[in-house]
């Protein structure tokens, strides 16, 4: 995989808004085309007559799909649920169940492939490349975040990645300083907790990057940029958002401190200060208008010093209270 430029990952940031908007109402024809069978039952049950739908205008015509009902049919129909479709599959995951019960993601190599392209977006636009050495504090557990994030810096960019698992915090600070890492990842909250470790220990830190996701972060609570610098030593702090079952990264951080939604790869609508989206990539867990609940004010179009032109999230304030660790950050 190659960078469109050295500042972004993909022209499609770029573009002109009518042409962004086109390639999502392609994307959402094609998808529409062709629904997994729990969609069509769905659909029908609630008299959708897919006629009615002729662009992404019209998504409206289409019920909400709420977060419970999507866990509730994994409860009746094991293990995947309403995605317990044919399909070959070659991977799977959970989210961090930090709503209630997590849920489980099933993964083919394409759906994978295509949850990786929002999360390098974000990591590009951090200042990630090829010759960083790279950390994700996360452990690999079922939650992917840290499977993404290496993925995408040593197949994509070419960086080299530092992989360690659950190990005692001290050893991963030592870790850290014996490889050289000059990016680490990982939740606000970790970071800070491992942080504050090195100064209690009088162990120095010179980690140039950070890059935050997870849980709310710089986007959400702008006040932890300067504790996470001051800890770490660090030059910048990036934030990428993401659900896993509307395909990774959602919405990152540019240079100038907005967060900007991938808005081709997914259609966003705030309902009642809610999030609703409907990824537009290919994935196995395929979802219309579903309830990520995520809080947020809106979404705008205005104009950013970055020359992005994907909308901002405005108000974002994810689906936890600022700073809540999520149920696997694994310290
Ligand atoms: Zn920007």
């Amino acid at each position: 995989m190659k960078a469109h430029s050295e500042k972004y990952w993909t022209e499609i940031e770029t573009w002109p808004r009518e042409r962004i908007k086109e390639l999502q109402n392609l994307r959402f024809l094609e998808k529409i085309k062709n629904p997994i069978p729990w969609y069509q039952n769905f659909w029908r049950e609630h008299d959708v007559n897919l006629d009615d739908i002729q662009s992404i205008d019209d998504i409206t015509k289409l019920p909400l799909t709420p977060k419970a009902l999507v866990k509730e049919t994994q409860q009746i129909d094991k293990p995947y649920g309403m995605w317990n479709y044919e399909t070959n599959l070659s991977r799977t995951g959970t989210t961090s169940g930090s709503t209630g019960n997590p849920l489980l993601i099933p993964y083919t190599k394409e759906a994978y492939h295509n949850s990786l392209e929002g999360g390098a977006r974000g990591l590009w636009a951090s200042g990630i490349r090829g010759t960083d050495i790279v950390h994700g504090i996360q452990s690999f557990n079922t939650i992917l975040g840290v499977y993404f994030l290496h993925d995408i810096c040593e197949q994509w960019f070419g960086s080299m990645v530092v992989p360690a698992g659950s190990i005692h915090p001290l050893e991963r600070l030592a870790m850290i300083n014996f490889y050289n890492v000059n990016v680490v990842m990982g939740t606000p909250t970790t970071l800070i907790k491992l942080g504050e470790m090195a100064k209690t220990k009088s162990i120095n830190l010179s980690v140039e990057k950070l890059v935050t996701t997870g849980e709310p972060g710089p986007i959400c609570n702008p006040s932890c940029v300067d504790e996470l610098k001051e800890l770490w030593g660090a030059k910048t702090v990036g934030d990428l958002i993401g659900t896993q079952e509307a395909g990774g990264c959602f919405a990152f951080q540019c240079e100038y401190g907005s967060p900007h939604a991938n808005e081709d790869m997914a259609h966003f609508e705030v309902i009642d200060g809610k999030l609703y989206m409907t990824p537009l990539l290919y994935l196995t867990a395929q979802l219309f208008r579903y309830e990520v609940g995520d809080h947020i004010v809106s979404i705008d179009d205005h104009d950013c010093e970055c020359g992005r032109t994907l909308k901002i999230l405005n108000g974002y304030e994810g689906h936890m209270k600022h700073g809540t660790p999520i149920k696997y950050s694994n310290f």
